[in-house]
């Protein structure tokens, strides 16, 4: 049985993107601009846009939600994956950021299918459950503040299909929800309690890669 991965070193991991990363000129542009940014290490890497974005084709995904846009690289990617007809709710408080997104996703030929809502996301989210929503998204993708991801994802099971998708981004908050880390933040704590609650949480499907700074993949039943 093997029990480590693969130690992916610079070389690795130049290598890894030069034989598989397909990413458009328009997203590079937006990553690139993103980079710029104070909050720039919000942005997720290329890789796991274009996973994520194969999961979305593989389930033939088009209903989606986002908690937490930024400057919309992934809803790019997701917004890529989905038929003419699909649709994201964007779900941001930073007018400046997602203005960002908004210009990339014109130019992208695909605004149509972004729903964005300027708002706290609990709020969205709420909303959503009172305009008789419930069980009708394929897709979560869970990535704003972290202190809030256990609400989120209750709220988002209720929206999500039996068989639909949630994957919630910095599960592994860059190694700080580990047993020997001694931070004791309000964000590294809530991480710590999602992914305990995940962990015996029978009403999803569950896996947890160390993709980036770690993705939980959760289907619910
Ligand atoms: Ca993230």
């Amino acid at each position: 049985m093997s029990t480590e991965h693969i130690q992916v070193t610079p070389e690795l991991f130049a290598y890894m993107r030069s034989v598989s990363l397909r990413e458009t000129e328009l997203r590079r542009a937006l990553r690139e601009e993103t980079a710029e940014l104070p909050d720039s290490q919000m942005q997720i890497m290329p890789e796991q846009g274009q996973f994520m974005a194969l999961l979305l084709q593989l389930m033939k995904a088009r209903r989606g939600l986002e908690v937490g846009t930024f400057t919309g690289y992934s809803a790019l990617c997701f917004a890529e994956a989905l038929p003419d007809d699909g649709l994201i709710v964007c779900c941001d408080v930073s007018a400046e950021y997602t203005a960002i997104a908004q210009r990339y996703w014109e130019k992208s030929g695909l605004r149509h299918k972004m729903d964005l809502r300027l708002a706290p996301a609990l709020e969205t989210l709420d909303q959503l459950l009172q305009d008789g929503q419930k069980a009708s998204y394929d897709f979560c993708f869970l990535d704003a503040d972290k202190e809030n991801y256990s609400e989120y994802y209750e709220k988002a099971l209720i929206l999500l299909r039996p068989g639909g998708l949630l994957m919630a981004d910095n599960v592994l908050w860059s190694g700080r929800v580990a047993g020997t880390s001694d931070d004791e933040s309000a964000s590294t704590s809530a991480l710590k309690d999602f992914n305990q609650k995940l962990a015996t949480d029978q009403r999803v499907a569950l896996s947890m890669l160390p993709l980036a700074d770690g993705l939980t993949l959760a289907i619910k039943k």
